[in-house]
């Protein structure tokens, strides 16, 4: 009997898309073509197209914490997304289930989608930063969660390294400052543990159709990483994936169309 070998395991925390294009949906795909086994614990279930978000409806805790020691108590990951997390009482659930996780985690803190609905209830942003930001081997902001999560507006790079000493101070080993909301080149800032910074720097694509970027990008950071390759280098890998991703987007629906996970 053949026993082929198993590719590194990766497992995504977060909400479904019914669109297809962000979310749970998105992080299998780019997990998928990055070569990595993708698992998922779904924490939220929304009804979404390219318009936006029609609506959410989040699982009970008892389902999330199930999923997740059914995934890691006998596959075992190599490494662990966070995405949606919806309520107080789901970011608190995962937090705690996180603190003695086997492997790196990658948090991206969800707020808002691009058309500006909420994928958290605002009275949980301080459990964010109390309770996931400590556990976090990585947490992926873009400017408007920087904001959220720290009362900073950033307009610029020296901005973007204030706040990720800002978010540092909240406990997580590296941090990454997504500036693709800042005008001209599409830069991001990556802070290690001993204040080493390393920027990433891409041309800005003219494309509108971007919708699940975010989700992308930090699921492709936790393939790397699950690989076996170091913060700066997966970071760096990554960035490369989405940049081409967002380069190849298309048109879906009659709104923002997804990002392209297989170019
Ligand atoms: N839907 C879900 C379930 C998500 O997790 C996210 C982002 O993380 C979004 C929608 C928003 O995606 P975007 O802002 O790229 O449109």
């Amino acid at each position: 009997m053949t026993t082929n070998t198993a590719p590194p395991r990766v497992l995504t925390v977060a909400g479904s898309d019914s669109g297809g294009g962000a979310g749970i949906q998105a992080d299998l795909k780019a997990m998928l073509a990055l070569g990595v086994h993708g698992m998922s614990v779904i924490t939220a279930v929304t009804a979404q197209n390219s318009l936006g978000v029609q609506g959410y409806w989040e699982l009970p805790a008892d389902a999330v914490r199930a999923q997740y020691r059914s995934v890691v108590d006998d596959i075992g990951v190599q490494a662990i997304k966070t995405g949606m997390l919806a309520s107080i009482e789901l970011v608190e659930t995962v937090s705690g289930l996180l603190a003695d996780a086997p492997a790196p985690v990658v948090v991206d803190p969800v707020g808002v989608s691009k058309h500006g609905d909420a994928l958290l209830a605002a009275e949980a942003v301080a459990t964010v930063r109390e309770r996931l930001l400590p556990v976090a081997t990585l947490v992926t902001p873009n400017l408007h969660e920087v904001t959220q999560l720290t009362g900073r507006t950033v307009t610029d790079e020296s901005g973007m390294l204030d706040a990720a000493k800002a978010l540092h101070e909240l406990g997580p080993r590296w941090v990454l400052v997504k500036g693709g909301h800042l005008e001209g080149e599409a830069a991001d800032l990556l802070l290690g543990p001993a204040g080493e910074t390393h920027w990433y720097r891409a041309p800005r694509h003219d494309n509108r159709h971007t919708h699940g970027t975010g989700c992308t990008l930090a699921s492709a950071i936790a393939a790397q990483l699950a690989k076996g390759q170091d913060m700066p280098e997966a970071v760096s890998n990554a960035k490369a994936y989405v940049t081409g991703a967002i380069a190849h987007g298309f048109a879906l629906g009659s709104g923002i169309g997804p990002v392209d996970h297989f170019w």
